[in-house]
């Protein structure tokens, strides 16, 4: 893999759920979790990913690692196509990209102690010897500023911001070139939250990883993130630096998000878009552009006609007839 080579690609990324039906499957419906996602990220890069809940977001993570078999489309590992990729290859693949989960309660073997845990990736794929493995897993404890004698512990004895940073050592296990990330800071205090983040960063750093980070927090996703892409209703609907997006956001949808947001300085001020309306089900999105029937400057193309992710030269892309830059 050469520098230029993303770590990560993905193009046109889709993945349907048949939902309901009766005898036989008659009057099955297609859930369109995900319809026609496409990103990269560089090495030691961060995209975050952002939008609703049922927005899609989290299976596109789950679909980049084949956790999900998508419906259809391309993802790449340094240079390397997985999708089609049988299972023991894909395996060998998936060493390079690793997952944290958002509950890492419910993620980590409860019957395993914390040092198990961070061992086993090791184990499973017999790198190094016994003793070299437990060299690593105490290296890893430190990195992620955990005591040594923490290793003995079971998961239900370590605090949620604890869990997290043994989810984060057992990511690190085998040396990814990349994370996945789904982020859950509602489960832990604003401090903690703040300490997790900032560890990832440190050691984005220092191992030069790239991260997906998935979360509908968009303070969280401001602080780590170096470009940012919006999900709506299994699209995205706007990605750019993260300046450019917070900054000046281009799509209604994401000025929305961005209005939902308190704003910590006293004069500070953002324009009020509100939105209205729910989101309209995946199961039977609307015509046009998805987002018509909850945008305030919709304009009757916008019922017909689906708006293309239109990328300008400075790679912010906009899906939106009325906001969409010149290529
Ligand atoms: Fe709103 Fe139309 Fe733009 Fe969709 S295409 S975001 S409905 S203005």
């Amino acid at each position: 893999m050469n520098a230029e080579t993303p770590v990560l690609q993905v193009r046109d990324l889709v993945k349907h759920y048949s939902v309901g039906g009766g005898f036989f499957g008659r009057g099955r419906k297609q859930l369109r979790a995900v319809d026609g996602v496409s990103f990269s990220i560089g090495q030691g890069e961060t995209l975050g990913l952002v939008g609703e809940s049922g927005c899609g977001k989290s299976t596109v993570g789950k679909a980049v690692l084949r956790l999900v078999e998508p419906t259809s489309g391309h993802v790449s590992l340094e240079g390397e196509e997985i999708t089609g990729l049988g299972s023991a290859a894909l395996r060998g693949r998936r060493k390079r990209m690793q997952v944290i989960f958002q509950d890492p309660y419910s993620s980590l073997n409860p019957r395993m102690t914390a040092g198990e845990i961070v061992q086993e990736p090791l184990i499973n794929f017999d790198i190094g010897s016994r003793a070299e493995q437990r060299d690593r897993v105490a290296m890893l404890f430190a990195r992620v500023g955990l005591r040594p004698d923490q290793r003995a512990n079971y998961p239900h004895e370590f605090s949620g911001g604890q869990r997290q940073r043994l989810g984060i050592a057992r990511a690190l296990a085998l040396g990814p070139s990349g994370i996945i990330g789904y982020y859950q800071g509602a489960a832990l205090d604003v401090s903690v939250q703040a300490q997790v983040i900032n560890l990832m960063m440190d050691l984005q750093q220092e191992f030069g990883l790239s991260y997906l980070f998935v979360a509908h927090d968009l303070g969280v996703v401001e602080h780590i993130s170096h470009r940012v892409a919006v999900m709506y209703l299994g699209k995205i609907v706007e990605i750019a630096a993260r300046a450019a997006l917070f900054e000046t956001p281009r799509h209604p949808y994401t000025e929305a998000l961005l209005a939902a947001v308190p704003v910590s300085h006293p004069r500070a001020r953002r324009a009020r878009t509100v939105l209205t309306g729910d989101v309209p089900s995946p199961i039977n999105p609307p015509t046009g552009c998805r987002f018509h029937t909850r945008c305030p400057i919709a304009v009757a193309r916008c019922r017909q006609e689906e708006p293309p992710l239109v990328v300008d030269a400075s790679g912010h892309g906009v899906a939106c007839h009325l906001r969409a830059a010149t290529a």
